[in-house]
C-alpha cells in the first residue's frame, strides 16, 4: 500500500484543553484512512497527550512525531508584565526529530509551567538555545512571533527573530509555517512569509492547524471555546474561530489548495 505524501505537523488534540475537540484513537484512525505515514500532535502547552498517541500511532503503524505548540515570552519567561506589544504569549510549532529532541521537549514544557508560567506556561529564546538538541520548529498559526510582526508591517522585527530561530534550531531545522483556512489576513502573510523564505534561505512548509477532527465539528469546536472562556454561544464579543476549515484534512484536500 503506498503511503501518501503529506504529513499533518500541526495538530492539536483534547489535550489542548477547551481548545481541541479531537480525540487521538480517531485522529489515529483518520490517519490510517488516509495513509498518513507520519502524524504529529501539537498540543497547546503541554505534551499530556504523548504516551497515548505514541502507543496508538505505532500500534497502527504509523511514525508518532511528539510536539508542542508552546508559548513564547517575548520580554523573557521570567518577566510577568503586559509586554509593550500587549502580546505576553506568542505561538511556536516544536517537533521532536529524535530521542534527545524529545527530553529536551519535556524539559522545555516542564520549565515553562514551572518558571515562565503568566497566563500560559511560556518558554523564551534563552531557554529553548539552552534545549535545542533534536527539535524541529516551524513558526507557527497567526498568533507566532513571526507573522505577528508582518501583520504589523514591522518587517525588520519579523527578520531577526527569524534569523534569530534559523541560529537557534540550526539551518536545517528551522521553517516557515504557511496556512490557508480561507482567513483573508492569511492570504497577505503568506506572501510576506514566501518572500522571507527566500530572502532567508528558510524552509516553508505548509500546516493546517486543525482543532477538530471534521468539517462539521466545527460547531461542537465553537461551544467548546465559550466553555473555556465563559461565554455564552450567543455572546457579542467573545474568542471564536472566523473558519470552519481547522479540521484533520486529507492529502488530496491539502495538495486542491493553492
Ligand atoms: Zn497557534
Ligand atoms: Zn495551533
Amino acid at each position: 500500500m503506498q503511503h501518501a505524501d503529506y504529513v499533518p505537523l500541526h495538530v492539536h488534540t483534547e489535550y489542548s484543553l477547551l481548545d481541541g475537540a479531537i480525540k487521538i484513537k480517531e485522529l489515529i484512525e483518520t490517519a490510517t484512512a488516509y495513509r498518513m505515514p507520519a502524524v504529529a500532535i501539537t498540543d497547546h502547552g503541554n505534551i499530556f497527550g504523548a504516551v497515548k498517541f505514541y502507543s496508538a500511532a505505532i500500534k497502527a503503524g504509523i511514525k508518532p512525531i511528539i510536539g508542542c505548540e508552546v508559548y513564547v515570552a517575548p520580554d523573557g519567561r521570567l518577566n510577568r508584565k503586559s509586554s509593550s506589544s500587549g502580546e505576553n504569549a506568542f505561538h511556536l510549532i516544536l517537533l521532536a526529530r529524535n530521542m534527545d529532541g524529545y527530553r529536551n521537549l519535556v524539559t522545555l514544557v516542564s520549565k515553562a509551567y514551572l518558571e515562565g508560567f503568566y497566563y500560559k506556561p511560556r518558554i523564551d529564546a534563552d531557554l529553548l538555545s539552552q534545549y535545542s538538541g533534536g527539535l524541529i520548529a516551524l513558526s507557527s498559526c497567526l498568533h507566532g512571533e513571526i507573522p505577528y510582526y508582518l501583520s504589523q508591517g514591522m518587517i525588520d522585527e519579523a527578520r531577526e527573530v527569524a534569523l534569530r530561530y534559523k541560529n537557534i534550531l540550526g539551518p536545517e531545522n528551522f521553517y516557515l509555517e504557511i496556512q490557508d483556512n480561507g482567513i483573508e489576513v492569511q492570504y497577505e502573510i503568506n506572501k510576506k512569509l514566501q518572500e522571507l523564505s527566500k530572502e532567508l534561505h528558510i524552509g516553508l512548509v505548509a500546516t493546517n492547524d486543525c482543532h477538530y477532527l471534521k468539517k462539521e465539528d466545527s460547531r461542537a469546536h465553537d461551544i467548546l471555546l465559550c466553555i473555556q472562556t465563559g461565554k455564552t454561544i450567543n455572546a457579542r464579543e467573545r474568542l471564536r474561530f472566523e473558519t470552519d476549515q481547522l479540521y484533520f484534512k486529507s492529502p488530496e484536500e491539502m495538495k486542491a489548495i493553492q
